[in-house]
């Protein structure tokens, strides 16, 4: 892995990509090493670093979830995102690192724990043991916590978008449980697994999220959150606002986007046909289907504290695409809106045969950073795209979360253009288009990164890039610290932990 020397891990312009590199330059088998079961609870494990340093200034968590069980008894997952959440927890404070991790006690964590097998069926196509028949009308949703970690007030919320999250103490990591935060949730209602934090575009932060009741008609419950105690008694955790909006068709929103004034929502042109699902031949997830020829819809929805607030949503057409996440969104004097998101040319559907350790990169659509620029008065939309290379799990300074951003960092290809795994970090000027790259190729396979602003910082890039990267030399994961703004390489720490291919993360400062 490029990691373990100082050369492979120095920052390049974007044009150091080799456009050469072929399909395959990495080794499929480093890839699918990651492809594992986590089989160790680790207490604070003091880390050291094998290479750089661990910033003094680096002083908080990063919480990381993602699939840590991804086979029972003999059988592997059907895809890993019907793998069982596991958080790990990386602790930075005066230049030292520990590592805590524990599973989420869910409640099929437990009963398939003390039965040795899969006893719920998994929404992506997992089966029970016994074929059809013994999958048949079995429609519980197994809640495997596995999408997203965040603080809310005193606990961590282990996130996924199909039903309520799980409660967990954010020192110990222990599961408190399901959580309707405070009744605010029916028992089984959908809570999504991509809030956004508003760095304090109505005053203090807030965490702004939504859950989703999909059907012939879709309702969003949009819903914002007091992320801090604040004046007149207002404590982390407090709803402060919501509202529900309906609209025609069946709703698939995995991620959403903020500005002060708007939730931006991409509904894709996406049918679900939920009949072999019933009949236990697939899993929920897998009877999602692009719609031919469909086009999908913009929602705008006024913010209940913006200069909007009460009013209808603004619908605009979407072009064709598929979207899972957005980078940011902001608003211009002119009133329009933009919206950047990871687009994708179809849905990759997951299909009921393929192995996904098997999969074929040159076979399914990769992401493309594009912009979307939405006047909600013209009832107009211009798109753009700003890279051809592929990437996903993009991310602006929190403190731009909604304003106009001049830099993003991502998880890209290594190679310029085509599909391949994730293995190089980049910070994009999105104003100049220049690259800033930080590779872990050939033998090392990126997560998402995530930003953290340096306290006290002056400029929008000043901080780290935090990244857990799967090192196939090792066959075990590392923590990689980067220069945000120069993308160079600060520190590695070898962790004594070997972390599945993950989701979603989040830093909490202190
Ligand atoms: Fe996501």
């Amino acid at each position: 892995m490029s990691v373990a020397t100082t050369a492979a891990g120095s920052a390049a312009d974007a044009t150091a990509a080799d456009p050469t590199a072929q399909p395959g330059a990495y080794d499929r088998a480093d890839w699918a090493s990651a492809f594992r079961n986590v089989g160790l609870e680790l207490d604070d494990v003091p880390l050291t670093a094998a290479r750089g340093t661990i910033p003094a200034e680096l002083q908080g968590t990063l919480y990381r979830n993602g699939p840590g069980r991804l086979e029972r008894g003999g059988q592997w997952v059907h895809h890993p995102f019907d793998g069982d959440g596991m958080i790990t927890a990386l602790r930075f404070e005066g230049g030292q690192a520990t590592l805590r991790n524990r599973f989420v006690r869910t409640e099929g964590w437990q009963a398939e724990e003390q039965a040795g097998r899969f006893v719920y069926r998994g929404v992506f196509g997992t089966q029970k043991p016994g074929g059809p028949l013994a999958n048949a009308f079995d429609l519980r949703l197994k809640n495997i916590a596995n999408t997203h970690v965040v603080r809310l007030g005193d606990q961590l919320l282990a996130l996924w978008e199909a039903a309520e999250p799980h409660a967990l103490d954010p020192d110990t990591l222990e599961t408190r449980g399901l959580s309707r935060l405070d009744g605010l949730l029916k028992p089984g209602e959908a809570f999504s697994a991509h809030p956004r934090f508003d760095p304090g575009h109505h005053g203090a932060r807030r965490m702004v999220t939504f859950g989703v009741k999909a059907g012939p008609r879709s309702t969003i419950r949009l819903m914002e959150f007091a992320a801090g105690d604040g004046p007149d008694g207002v404590k982390a955790g407090d709803l402060l606002c919501e509202r529900r909006d309906s609209f025609k068709g069946f709703a698939f929103l995995h991620d959403f986007a903020i500005t002060p004034n708007w939730a931006v929502f991409l509904q894709n042109a996406i049918d679900f046909n939920p009949l072999p699902y019933v009949l236990g031949q697939q899993g929920a997830a897998q009877c999602l289907k692009s719609r031919p020829g469909g086009m999908g819809q913009f929602w705008l929805i006024p913010r209940e504290s913006g200069a909007f607030a009460g009013q209808e949503p603004q619908i605009l057409p979407a072009p064709e695409g598929f979207v899972f996440h957005h980078l940011n969104a902001f608003e211009q004097a002119d009133g329009t809106v933009v919206l950047e998101s990871i687009v994708y040319s179809d849905f990759p559907s997951i299909g009921p045969g393929t192995d996904f350790r098997e999969v074929d990169f040159e076979r399914i659509p990769e992401g493309l950073l594009e912009r979307f620029t939405l006047d909600p008065v013209a009832g107009s939309v211009s798109r753009e795209r700003l890279s051809e290379r592929t990437c996903e799990f993009a991310m602006v300074n929190p403190h731009r979360v909604g304003l106009e951003a001049r830099h993003a960092w991502m998880a890209v290809a290594e190679r310029a253009t085509g599909n391949d795994p994730l293995q190089a970090l980049i910070r994009r000027d999105l104003q100049t288009g220049e690259v800033r790259e930080w590779s872990a190729a050939p033998r090392g396979f990126v997560s998402e990164p995530v930003m953290v602003p340096r306290p006290g910082g002056t400029s929008e890039h000043d901080g780290w890039l935090l990244c857990v990267v799967w090192n196939g030399a090792r066959c075990s994961s590392d923590l990689v610290i980067l220069d945000a703004a120069s993308m160079e390489q600060v520190a590695v720490v070898e962790l004594p932990l070997a972390i599945p291919h993950g989701l979603h993360g989040s830093f909490v400062e202190g």
